[in-house]
């Protein structure tokens, strides 16, 4: 618990990134971010306000958390198919859900998962070579960022790997910055003030051709890209003594085949290997979703949308999407489970929703029950997984305002 107006250091649950550089002045109750950094207002979002929610709801009337308890457990008995939908965890409440469901025979799935797998598609079809956030900004001499939202996901990215202030990287003002997509002209000017940016504005669509082009002598033309450009970016690849391309498969959802985009540069880095050295830095979901893959895949042997059925876990790609599962009606009861989430929670009127979630949680439509729940790194310690998969990091707790965390609430529902 923090004392009175004390600096705390946060380990940030915000994004797969987990920045641990973070210092907040606490009086135990509200924080304060110390520096200006750019994720100060996201971090400081959480701080309680007057659209708050500390006490458990039943639809709009405030009800104890015995009470809440209590009603969730006799709808729990009283329904047949019950979905567990993860928004955001860390790993203890992880465990805390895959206990329930196997109490339950419930299904469970992230809301990320979609993305999960496409970048699994491609590990299980095609390979591909990784490399870690401390390795890109150590020794990365050329940088491909393709995308367009993906420093709003990660606001440091640019700050803690693309170009930190201190790293091994020997040249690091020499840095090749290759950015394709369409990107806003802040961070174009932001990338070209610190290193030599090249910007490739194109429809994501056509990322697959381009990344075709630069492996041939003469590829087909492609629109907002001239044969100068190629031969300027063919330059900086062959140059380069260790490439790193990078992407948040998010981004290429509204594309027309997102899997062919991922596929094509995770296909162009295996080919780059046989010349060069290159690898590929996928940036994961913000809701703690390479915590709930690494964690399901050790527990169950499966990353995502599984059913505790007879005993075991199974897994179903199709059938255990919740997006389907919830807009065809095929589950009856929704336990959305949402600690770090900053995104309005979609609830369908046609089924019952319980809401175990952190205080300032909003939603399309009253939940039945709602139960506010702290936020991991903020208000509980716990443990969750950077998008690399290679850190796990110990969050702390900087505030005290007396919420229980999902942990002790799924628990007691078990
Ligand atoms: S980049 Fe992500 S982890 Fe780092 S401070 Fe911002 S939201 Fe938090």
């Amino acid at each position: 618990m923090a004392n009175q107006n004390s600096t705390k250091n946060l380990v940030c649950p915000f994004c797969s990134l987990h920045c641990d550089d973070i210092q907040v002045k606490t009086n135990g109750k509200k924080y304060n971010v110390v520096e200006n950094i750019s994720c100060r207002k996201k971090i400081e979002s959480y701080n309680i306000n007057r659209h708050s929610n500390t006490y458990p709801l039943m639809k709009n009337k405030i009800i104890s958390l015995s009470d809440a308890i209590k009603k969730i457990k006799d709808i729990v008995n009283s329904h047949k198919e019950i979905l567990i939908l993860n928004h955001g965890i860390e790993l203890s409440g992880l465990r805390s859900i895959l206990n329930f469901a196997s109490q339950h025979n419930s299904i469970i799935d992230h809301i990320n998962s979609k993305y999960l797998f496409q970048n699994i598609g491609v590990v299980q079809r095609t390979g591909y070579i990784a490399t870690s956030l401390t390795e890109t900004k150590n020794r990365a001499d050329t940088i491909i960022v393709i995308g367009n939202k993906i420093f709003d996901k990660s606001p440091r990215l640019i700050d803690k790997v693309l170009l930190p202030k201190h790293s091994l990287c020997s040249n690091k003002n020499n840095r090749n910055v290759i950015l394709i997509g369409n990107f806003p002209i802040k961070i174009q000017k932001e990338i070209k003030n610190r290193c030599k940016l090249t910007n490739i504005k194109i429809d994501l669509d056509l990322v697959p051709d381009l990344l075709k082009n630069l492996q041939k002598e003469k590829g087909k033309a492609i629109k907002g890209v001239s044969a100068n450009t190629e031969i300027k970016l063919k330059n900086i690849i062959s140059k380069s003594k260790y490439l790193v391309t990078t992407w948040a498969a998010s981004d290429f959802m509204k594309n027309k085949k997102p899997e062919i985009i991922i596929n094509s540069i995770c296909g162009y880095i295996v080919n780059l290997n046989q010349t060069q050295r290159a690898a590929c830095m996928p940036i994961s979901g913000s809701l703690a979703d390479v915590t709930s893959s690494q964690a399901m895949t050790w527990m169950t042997g499966f990353p995502s949308r599984i059913k505790h059925v007879s005993n075991s876990f199974k897994h179903d790609r199709e059938s255990y999407d919740s997006e389907n599962l919830i807009s065809k009606k095929n589950v009856d009861l929704v336990l959305h489970i949402s600690t770090i989430s900053p995104d309005k929670i979609e609830i369908n009127k046609k089924i019952k929703n319980i809401v175990i979630g952190h205080p300032n949680s909003t939603f399309t439509n009253q939940p039945d029950i709602f139960i506010p729940v702290g936020i991991p790194g903020i208000d509980y310690e716990g443990i969750m997984f950077r998008t690399d998969n290679v850190v796990s990091v110990a969050l702390k707790d900087v505030r005290n305002i007396s919420l229980p965390n999902s942990q002790s609430i799924l628990d007691k529902l078990a």
